[in-house]
């Protein structure tokens, strides 16, 4: 009996050794081969495709010390190297400076009907009433707009009848000289941003949503820091949902601070706050993003008057611009009157000039306000906003 327990007892434990020596070589398998024990937890680095070569814990200390500028990607061993997380970088945004003429090509469509087509007219030999007509129709067209249509047209039929025969070269300076009359060069395009003793200078942006309000005011923060100056944000269009998030994406590729609220918080509340963070970090100028709902009149002069008149507790704003989808034209006008109506609109900014035919709404807008347009936007990328300057957008139109 006793033989039997032992041989019981000799077997059992005979099999609890072999499965144990299975199971223990089992979890041998699992662990990486050479993964001391006492290593911190490192995310194991991705499975080698085929053709490549599986990194080992040393290529990855040289390859980190080469990448911190360690000399000659000397292995450091055993030292664990901490790489802090990288600060945003900031980017450097392009010199504003001749933008206009860098981004001209981008008025391709404007320029093959405007400028092209009333080149192509006036070179006609016979310019009777019929090719007059084709000329006006050329400009109501790229909706220059009825008023200066027929100023145009006058001036050149003038001109051209005193000049009697007429060259490609003379054409082209006669038209340009024209064009640029009408868009009024001698107006102030100035971005004003002086601010006051001590005080930022107070930029707010108003326009329809979806007209690249929010975008602009990124793209004007670079401009201003490309400028050298330093920038704090309010994002105070807090209709749209999305649009305190975009404005402080663009804040941060440069280096601007972004003062936003809740969710459907009150505009004018977000503004003061900006302003405040602009006199508390002694920037140099505020820019405010503002929601542009246009239903109702009233409705958005209260709310934009609001705005307004709270952030003048501060000091007086220095800019009041409007932004306009110049792809919009005639709908793009009414626009701007009922903008116009309830704040003192200082600048327009066009927008999407890239995306139309339509270049001559730059002078109906004018015309229509009374107030210069200050930049054009010509793209989506971050430096397509440009100064406006007439003889450079004019010689883009027509060809130098
Ligand atoms: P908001 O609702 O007025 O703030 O409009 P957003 O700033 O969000 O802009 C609406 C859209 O217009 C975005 O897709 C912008 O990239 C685009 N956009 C803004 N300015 C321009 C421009 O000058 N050219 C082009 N092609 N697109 C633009």
């Amino acid at each position: 009996m006793e033989i039997v327990i032992l041989a019981v007892v000799i077997a059992l434990v005979a099999v609890g050794l072999i499965s144990g020596l299975v199971v223990s070589s089992r979890k041998k398998k699992q662990l990486p081969p050479s993964a001391p024990s006492s290593t911190p937890t490192i995310t194991p680095p991705a499975e080698p495709r085929v053709g490549e070569e599986a990194e080992t814990p040393r290529d990855e200390a040289r390859r980190t010390t080469e990448e911190v500028g360690l000399p000659g990607g000397t292995p450091v061993e055993e030292t664990p190297v901490v790489i802090e997380p990288e600060a945003p970088r900031l980017e450097v945004p392009e010199p504003t400076a001749g933008r206009l003429v860098r981004l001209r090509a981008r008025l391709a469509r404007s320029q093959n009907s405007l400028g092209k087509g009333l080149l192509t007219l006036l070179s006609r030999d016979n310019l009777d009433e019929d090719t007059w007509e084709e000329i006006e129709d050329t400009l109501l067209t790229a909706d220059v707009g009825v008023a200066p249509t027929q100023e145009l047209v006058e001036r050149l039929r003038e001109r051209v009848r005193v000049l009697g025969t007429r060259t490609p070269d003379e054409l082209r300076t006669l038209l340009r000289e024209e064009l640029v009359t009408l868009l009024g060069p001698e107006l102030d395009r100035e971005v004003k941003t002086e601010g006051g003793e001590g005080t930022p200078g107070v930029v707010m942006v108003v326009g329809v949503n979806g007209t690249g309000k929010t975008t602009t005011t990124g793209k004007l923060a670079r401009v201003l820091v490309a400028d050298g100056r330093s920038v704090v944000l309010g994002a105070a269009d807090t209709f749209r949902a999305a649009a305190a998030d975009q404005l402080q994406t663009w804040g941060e590729r440069v280096g601007a601070r972004t003062v936003r609220g809740p969710e459907a918080g009150d505009p004018a509340s977000i503004a003061f706050d900006a302003v405040k963070e602009g006199i508390a970090e002694g920037a140099d100028v505020v820019l405010i993003d503002t929601a542009g709902r246009l239903h109702t009149k009233t409705g958005l002069m209260d709310e934009l008057g609001k705005v307004k008149r709270v952030v003048e507790k501060h000091g007086p704003l220095d800019e009041i611009l409007l932004v306009l989808d110049a792809t919009t034209g005639q709908n793009g006008l009414v626009q701007a009157r009922v903008f116009a109506e309830v704040v003192d609109i200082t600048g327009i900014v066009l927008t999407k000039l890239d995306g139309t035919a339509k270049g001559g709404i730059v002078i109906a807008v004018q015309r229509e306000l009374g107030v210069p347009v200050k930049l054009i936007g010509l793209g989506e990328g971050p430096d397509d906003l440009a100064p406006f300057e007439p003889g450079a957008f004019v010689d883009a139109l027509i060809g130098d």
